[in-house]
């Protein structure tokens, strides 16, 4: 008893997880963001050549399903957008129906110069010059196209973002884990 009374101590001082003799201290919310951070389920969507290097990123050289992602083939059951490529007027309300038929919470990745503003074509009268005009976008990633290292890296910091985001936080009722 003596011995989990310190480990609370330790959590106190500290908020971060305390793991000994067996057991574990940490916060509800943070397990369930600490899950939720880890079991992202991006919607396969490519709209363009930079669909080749998240086919890349998701092939076995680089393996996206060590980090918990698991591609999906239906909006309904993902929970991560990643627009991946050129996004023509004519795509723009598929992606949004798409998005739409997500369930809460989710999330939108912008990979590449074209998602991000339209990038060479910019001024192409056929091109959405960005595509945070049909979606909230919660990270870009920079590059024409960005490598699957970069879709990588974008993709850890998306975790990051779920796991420390207030927004994520599960409402507790009152009274409940007090000491
Ligand atoms: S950013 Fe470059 S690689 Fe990606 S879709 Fe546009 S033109 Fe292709």
């Amino acid at each position: 008893m003596k011995e989990l009374q310190l480990q609370m101590d330790a959590f106190r001082k500290s908020n971060t997880p305390v793991v000994k003799n067996g057991f574990m201290i940490v916060k509800y919310n943070q397990l369930v963001d600490w899950s939720r951070g880890n079991s992202v389920w991006p919607l396969s969507f490519g709209l363009a050549c930079c669909g080749v290097e998240l086919m890349h990123f998701i092939a076995s050289r680089y393996d996206f399903d060590r980090f918990g992602f698991a591609l999906r083939a239906s909006p309904r059951q993902a929970d991560v957008m990643i627009v991946a490529g050129t996004l023509c007027n004519k795509m723009a309300p598929a992606l949004r129906a798409c998005y739409d038929m997500m369930a809460e919470p989710k999330y939108v990745v912008s990979m590449g110069s074209c998602a991000n503003g339209g990038g060479y074509y910019h001024y192409a009268y056929s091109v959405v010059r960005g595509c945070d005009r049909i979606v909230p976008v919660d990270l870009y990633i920079p590059g024409c196209p960005p490598n699957a290292e970069a879709l990588m890296y974008g993709m850890i910091q998306l975790q990051n973002k779920i796991q420390g985001c207030e927004y994520m936080q599960v409402k507790i009722p009152s009274g409940y884990g007090d000491d």
